[in-house]
């Protein structure tokens, strides 16, 4: 597991300006634009920050938003949910329950059984494919 930078400029080393940009500063991918949108290989989704396993690929559906979507995370304990109420909107953030990263929102508008979608940025990604 990586180890958690602890400055920020150790963390813009580590990164990249469009993820230190999603993850620290809660901004969105362009949609339609990251990497694992239609990635269907079997695996894990780890934080891009710190490692931390999120999301598996068996919860991963196409919700044709233009992001990648999960109906759950793969441990509930993984990520947090706090309030957002940017853009004069209230959304549920989603974000790293270790390192604090921004992942993205969860909306109450996802597939049975539990209805959720987790729509995350491709960017505060890091997939490892299951061997
Ligand atoms: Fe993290």
């Amino acid at each position: 597991m990586k180890k958690v930078p602890k400055s920020e400029e150790e963390l813009k080393k580590s990164l990249t300006s469009e993820q230190y940009e999603v993850c620290f500063l809660k901004g969105t991918e362009a949609p339609f634009t990251g990497k694992y949108l239609f990635n269907k290989e079997k695996g894990v989704y780890e934080c891009r920050v710190c490692g931390n396993e999120l999301f598996s690929s068996e919860d991963k559906f196409d919700s044709g938003t233009g992001w990648p979507s999960f109906t759950k995370s793969i441990k509930g304990n993984n990520v947090k949910l706090q309030n957002d109420f940017s853009h004069g909107m209230h959304r549920m953030e989603v974000v790293c329950s270790k390192c604090g990263a921004h992942l993205g929102h969860v909306f109450d508008d996802g597939p049975k059984p539990t209805g959720k979608r987790y729509c995350i940025n491709s960017v505060a990604l890091d997939f490892k494919k299951k061997k």
